[in-house]
């Protein structure tokens, strides 16, 4: 008889010497990606740089694009669209759209940050994104960013990476004195106005008062010519010092930080440069995912339509028309089923690490709330499209019904009339400063991204 069930797939099964081979080698570019950009802007930089050498150019808003164009436009070096011009019709095909975020979790510096307390100094932060507070206590720590001086000088920040490069570090309260503190609840025990980071202990010579802020005052001076007023106008990440690295005797994973969202933002950029395809192809990498798409990097800022405009104008299509016949992937990790924690998920609908790249029909929390709940005839359409390019792909929500929830910036592209669902990487650890992902699942996300755009 034949088999008539559904069964997800392991990806690291289906793959041969030669597949095998190429996933390994996939993932010394992502891990190389990765350590190359820890925050919106080094991602951006670093992509730019990529598509450079690759013959892209930027655009400027209203120029003429013509078929064969390969462009770049960097949103305020935050967020950046790639636009490859095809010669399809895109009054039949409309764009395809990939879009993923460039930003990640992380302590944000408050504007007015240094202070000292009992011969320490420290930075005050305010955390960006969903984090469980208690794991960025006593990791090693970087700092990356800008501070835009009063003449409008940029100066950038980036300390911590390099081997002699000292860390910064936030403590925790032993455990032999932490009995008061064991029964409290995370949120609690953790509270956010206690993430200051250590930046330094010796004061300078003679001050008694502030002499080791003074000090670190005049470490900024020489090393950047700020002074404590610059920070005013500055924007400083604090982001685990940690570089990517196998996991595994086997290697099987890559832990990092930031896989959410670069391992689909890595494998939308490889896609877009290696594919062969006479589709016009937007591919996006956003900012400002993680507090909600908003300001004008995150995917609700109007630029998105600013630049489909211009595709239209210049192909002489209405933009309405443009719009309606384009197609996007949403591309954002989802949570992995963790064997640790199996009440958080329900398994036949959980996506597995190293099971294939994931497709999430609706994200939301509770009765689907806040959800772009793609229709069943764009997936129908979707499996297909992988089919025909063996991509293995599993499906899967984020975790048990009602018990949390998340979204994605699916639903600002839907809005636009464009038919948008969530494909991407399942992670393990999500928001943790050392995230997890299986390799096998990032190149199944190029595999994905390069059939849909074909
Ligand atoms: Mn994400
Ligand atoms: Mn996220």
């Amino acid at each position: 008889m034949e088999d008539l069930t559904y069964k997800r797939t392991n990806a690291n099964n289906v793959a041969d010497s030669a597949e095998r081979e190429a996933i390994n080698a996939y993932a010394e570019g992502y891990k190389a990606y990765l350590d190359a950009g820890k925050t919106e802007r080094e991602t951006v930089s670093e992509t730019v740089a990529m598509v450079e050498a690759e013959g892209y150019r930027p655009y400027e808003l209203g120029a003429p694009i013509h078929p064969g164009d390969k462009l770049y436009y960097n949103n305020r070096g935050k967020s950046l669209f790639l636009l490859r011009a095809g010669t399809a019709s895109l009054a039949e095909n409309g764009v395809r759209i990939l879009v993923a975020h460039v930003d990640s979790p992380r302590l944000d510096l408050k504007q007015v940050p240094l202070y000292e307390s009992d011969n320490i100094a420290y930075l005050k932060t305010h955390y960006y994104g969903g984090i469980k507070k208690y794991q960025w206590l006593t990791i090693p720590l970087a700092l990356h960013g800008v501070i835009v001086k009063k003449d409008g000088t940029v100066v950038d920040v980036c300390i911590g990476e390099d081997e002699n490069d000292p860390v910064f570090y936030i403590t925790d309260l032993l455990p032999h004195l932490s009995q008061e503190i064991m029964p409290k609840s995370v949120r609690e025990a953790f509270p956010a106005e206690n993430l200051n980071i250590i930046v330094g202990g010796v004061p300078v010579e003679g001050e008694e008062k502030d002499g080791v802020k003074k000090n670190v005052l005049r470490y900024l001076n020489e090393a950047y010519g700020i002074s404590e007023e610059d920070f005013l106008s500055a924007e400083i990440e604090a982001v685990p010092a940690y570089k990517a690295k196998d996991v595994g005797f086997d290697r099987a994973f890559i832990a990092s930080y930031g896989h959410d969202d670069r391992v689909c933002a890595y494998p939308e950029v490889t896609a877009t440069l290696q594919t062969e395809t006479d589709q016009t192809v937007l591919t996006i990498l956003a900012d400002k995912e993680e507090i909600g798409s908003e300001g004008n990097s995150g995917m609700q800022c109007i630029i998105i339509q600013d630049l489909l405009d211009c595709i239209a104008a210049s192909y002489g299509v209405n933009p309405a028309l443009l719009r309606a016949k384009s197609k996007c992937l949403s591309a954002d990790v989802t949570a992995a089923f963790d064997p640790n924690y199996k009440s958080a998920f329900e398994y036949m609908n959980a996506t597995l690490a190293g099971h294939g790249v994931a497709m999430t029909k609706f994200t939301g929390s509770g009765g689907k709330s806040g959800s772009n709940d793609a229709s069943a005839e764009y997936i129908g359409y979707l499996r297909g499209v992988f089919a025909r390019d063996n991509v293995v792909w599993q499906t899967g929500e984020l975790g048990r019904v009602d018990l949390g929830g998340g979204g994605t910036v699916a639903k600002f592209l839907a809005h636009y009339n464009i038919d948008t669902v969530d494909v991407g990487v399942p992670v393990l650890s999500m928001h943790a400063p050392y995230e997890l992902i299986a390799k096998v699942d990032v190149y199944q996300a190029h595999k994905a991204f390069a059939a849909f755009i074909k």
